[in-house]
């Protein structure tokens, strides 16, 4: 059945694509399986090269992606712009990487024993649709450079971005068959792969549930996993705190891509003694964020990805205690307006991830309740921390369980800085030269100096 591909702020169909089945699966493992042993020869320095060319070409790019990736997610063209910015640098990155990713020798009676690192053959990447480019950027960046051979399977809802960059990638040089896109049905292509024996690891990103299920597929043949899942990330903002700062900051922390971020920190947890004033300032700078038309660059949210999820994210306001309640659109697209909302931690909204701009404001007493409370979640993958005590900034950031976490910043993901969850949010490392932990296997040779 073909795939009618919207743009969710207008619900206008904007391409028409055939859909991959178990047949197509398995023919571009097939591909994969056959150009590995010529990618894995290529020299570290010339794999660089090519690496670097794909970034500089994405570069070259950008404006092109950043409105195919604009119109497909509903993002703000000039997010839109700044994300594919990031993946020309993450592909630059796992360029200077190639090289830099080796063994030790380690003496040991008898000999030395050197370790190798190998890469796994054919990868399957599986991507989620709110952040297509730059999270298959994450995955291909380190996979290229290890070595191996890939089968990208874009969401279903959002495939365009992933096509275009197969195609740079082919521009670039980068032989054929090594990287392979697959447009298709996570029950069908992504399942195929999880399950095929001939796929070496699953690389995903996306809801916890999937990721179950996406674990106990891979079982079958112990496949390495990364899992990149859910999050229901705190906010924790002390009495300390530069305040103004923390509100101007907190709506961006978790209503950028319309909250659809699975960093959102969408619980804020807020000392007792600063409530009140803190949800005033709150609420003036949530009233402030510009929702509306994703092709216009002053636009800082965009409408949700469909009408199914806007349906699931409305659905967390029943009997809620609403505080505020943004502008929105009226008319076609997905819109939904910023909300925040006071709420217990144990409440729906604070204990689900909503995935949309919907933000659960929490009291908190003092230092240990703001601990208690953070990780009071089966989730485990960011959050922030507002105080002007370095010390208390240090021991809280220590006494999370959480993945990725800022200080006096909503900001924790870099390109060189290890990505990923603890808990239910997954586990394994993106970005970073720990991404490439993921993508290889060590191997540890003992050669005997015996005569
Ligand atoms: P999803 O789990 O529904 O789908 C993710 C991908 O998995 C899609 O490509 C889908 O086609 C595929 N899929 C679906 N069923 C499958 C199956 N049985 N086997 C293999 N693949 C299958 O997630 P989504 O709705 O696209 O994205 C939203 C979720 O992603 C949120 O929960 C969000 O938190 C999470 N996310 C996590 C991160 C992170 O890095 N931790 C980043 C972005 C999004």
């Amino acid at each position: 059945m073909a795939l009618i591909v919207l743009n969710p702020a207008t619900e206008e169909p904007i391409a028409q694509l055939e859909q991959a089945g178990v047949e197509e699966t398995d023919a571009a493992i097939a591909r994969a399986t056959a150009a590995f042993p010529a990618w894995r020869a290529v020299s570290p320095d010339d794999r660089g090269r090519l690496l670097r060319r794909l970034a500089t070409l994405v570069e070259e790019h950008t404006e092109e992606l950043a409105q195919i990736e604009s119109r497909n997610v509903g993002k703000p063209i000039s997010g839109a712009r700044w994300e594919v910015g990031m993946v020309a640098r993450v592909f630059h990155f796992y360029a200077g990487a190639v090289d830099k990713h080796y063994g030790d020798t380690i003496p040991v009676a008898g000999g030395v024993a050197a370790t190798f690192r190998e890469p796994l053959g054919v990868v399957g990447l599986i991507v989620p649709w709110n952040f297509p480019l730059n999270i298959t950027s994450w995955k291909l960046g380190p996979a290229l450079a290890c070595g191996n051979t890939v089968v990208l399977k874009p969401a279903e809802l959002t495939p365009l971005s992933a096509l275009r960059l197969g195609e740079l990638c082919l521009e670039a040089g980068i032989p054929e068959g090594v990287v392979n896109v697959l447009v298709g049905k996570g029950s069908i292509v992504g399942q195929r792969l999880v399950e095929h024996p001939d796929v070496a690891k699953i690389g995903f990103t996306g809801s916890t549930e999937v990721g179950q299920q996406v674990m106990r597929g891979a079982a079958g043949t112990i496949k390495r996993v990364t899992l990149e899942l859910g999050g229901k990330s705190a906010n924790v903002v002390f009495a300390d705190a530069d305040l103004e700062k923390a509100a101007a900051s907190a709506p961006y922390a978790v209503f950028d891509n319309a909250g659809q971020d699975c960093c959102a920190r969408s619980r804020i947890l807020v000392e007792r003694s600063v409530y009140d004033r803190f949800l005033e300032q709150l609420i003036d700078a949530t009233r402030g964020v510009k929702v509306g038309d994703p092709a216009d660059p002053n636009t800082e949210m965009g409408p949700l990805i469909s009408a199914a999820h806007r349906t699931t994210v409305a659905s967390f306001l029943e009997g809620a205690n609403v505080a505020f309640t943004g502008d929105a659109p009226a008319g076609r697209g997905f819109w939904f307006p910023c909300t925040l909302v006071e709420a217990s931690n144990d409440d729906r909204v604070a204990r689900e991830e909503v995935f949309g701009p919907v933000a659960a404001v929490i009291p908190f007493e003092d230092e240990a309740e703001a601990i208690r409370l953070a990780n009071d979640t089966p989730f485990g993958l960011s959050g922030s921390i507002w105080t002007r005590d370095g010390a208390r900034a240090l021991r809280v950031a220590r006494a999370l369980e959480t993945g990725v976490l800022s200080v006096n910043s909503n900001s924790s993901v870099r390109v060189s800085t290890p990505f990923g969850g603890f808990k239910q949010s997954g586990f394994g490392r993106e970005l970073g030269m720990h991404a490439l932990e993921g993508y290889s296997e060590t191997k540890s040779v003992f050669i005997s100096t015996e005569g």
